[in-house]
């Protein structure tokens, strides 16, 4: 049975939560659940919390009212990446009276040792509620609950572990980079090294807010893009290639032995959304790479037969976010394709993001995306702005709208494949 904090001898009254208990109901795991835990089974001090803190959601749902109020607070040396809440009903829930968050930056990538997240757990269980979310919706590591008073403490003990506050407010923000190449096969640059690189460069946006609104950097390393950075970042990086898919006839045929013609044709032939696929009549598989738009799903279906290509590097979209003044938007491809290999490389990157950021601060009004600011002033501006030639490789829609204008395409073609051909030319010679 499980343990009852009343039957312990508890002296704490517990507040029922009748319409909390409600979500507990049907097949998935449920919050409450958790906090419930944390309330029975929990460090002293956190069972006291999380009783206020449940007994003050329950008012919240009778009333249909958010009780939170926020304010200031922050950690010496930084102007944001604390989220604070004080209580407005305190006097009826005493414990959980200022409940603030820390967002934490996690490393790039998402990997960790056991042994740094049972140091984390030891830490808020000391100063915060115990209640930890990996990872909240903006990328950070959630640490919920703290008081003002143990807030300094928390970061203190936390950064002597090697980890730093997030961003919060008008500010760069923590950024996110999908697994990567350290555990998926489909990674087309280094993911990590991309996040880490421009982060450090730009850490003390996030520190010291001075934006006119957020701007965040994600960084997916294929089209899969498994961190939404298209539509959710203001600067995506996602990785592709620009030779042909690699195909392993033997691999298709044993895939097609197992599945058959049929299954075949249905998910990957047919499905291709610019039929580059054929099936040949003895079980092998051609794909027209010209018409091929790298969208990773015959690459998903038939994981072993099928594998981007070698010459690998990454698309840079911007201005991809929710719904703000003008709605959802989808981030529009800035970079069609670059090299992300050497030092160089990295380099470039690193400058053009240093340069987006400093249009996005000069140019931006405020509470305005970097998405808005390009709708507002026009992309023919925008790329004027950073230097960036207008390219035919510059879509909204793969295959359907480039936003290169067609009226005297042909010349601006001829004038771009000139240039191509030059700039060939130049490396041939440089090499
Ligand atoms: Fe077609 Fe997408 Fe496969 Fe390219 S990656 S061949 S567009 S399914």
């Amino acid at each position: 049975m499980k343990d009852d904090p009343q039957d312990r001898g508890d002296e704490r009254k517990i507040h029922p939560t009748p319409l909390l208990d409600e979500l507990e109901d049907g097949p998935w795991p449920s919050f409450v659940t958790g906090l419930k835990r944390l309330r029975d089974e929990g460090s002293e001090s956190n069972r006291k919390i999380m009783n206020d803190l449940l007994g003050q959601l329950n008012h919240s749902y009778e009333n249909r009212m958010g009780y939170w109020k926020g304010g200031t607070v922050s950690v010496f040396g930084y102007g944001g990446g604390i989220i604070p809440r004080f209580s407005e009903v305190a006097d009826k829930f005493p414990e959980s009276k200022e409940f603030h968050t820390l967002r934490v930056m996690p490393p790039a990538g998402y990997h960790y040792t056991t042994e740094i997240l049972r140091k984390m757990c030891d830490i808020w269980e000391r100063h915060g509620s115990g209640l930890i979310a990996f990872h909240g919706q903006s990328g950070d590591i959630m640490f919920q609950g703290c008081t003002t008073e143990n807030t300094q403490k928390a970061f203190d003990e936390l950064n002597e572990i090697g980890f730093d506050l997030g961003g919060a407010g008008p500010a760069l923000r923590t950024a996110m980079s999908c697994v990567g190449h350290a555990r998926c096969e489909q990674s087309c640059y280094d993911e990590v090294r991309a996040h880490r690189t421009i982060i450090n460069k730009l850490l003390d946006e996030m520190h010291r807010p001075a934006l006119p609104y957020k701007f965040k950097f994600k960084f997916s390393g294929c089209a899969n893009d498994c961190v939404n950075a298209i539509h959710r970042a203001d600067f995506a990086v996602i990785g592709t290639w620009r030779d042909d898919i690699k195909i392993n006839q033997e691999k298709v045929k044993e895939h097609i032995a197992a599945k058959g013609r049929k299954y075949t044709i249905d998910t990957v032939v047919s499905m291709c959304p610019t039929r580059a696929i054929s099936l040949n009549d003895d079980d092998t598989i051609e794909i027209d790479n010209k018409s091929c738009v790298r969208c990773m799903h015959c690459i998903n279906v038939m994981t072993k037969a099928l594998s981007p290509g070698d010459d690998r590097g990454v698309s840079i979209m911007i201005g991809g976010k929710r719904a703000l003044k003008i709605g959802d938007l989808m981030g529009i491809m800035v970079v069609p394709f670059m090299k992300l290999e050497t030092d160089e490389d990295f380099e470039k990157l690193e400058d053009f993001a240093e340069r987006v950021v400093e249009f996005f601060a000069d140019n931006a009004l405020e509470h305005e995306r970097v998405g808005e600011t390009i709708d507002r002033i026009g992309l023919p501006a925008f790329l004027e702005a950073l230097d960036i030639e207008p390219d035919p490789n510059m879509v909204n829609h793969p295959r359907t709208s480039c936003y290169v204008r067609t009226d005297d395409f042909d010349e601006e073609a001829e004038k771009w494949f000139e240039r191509k051909a030059r700039e060939a030319g130049l490396q041939i010679s440089a090499e």
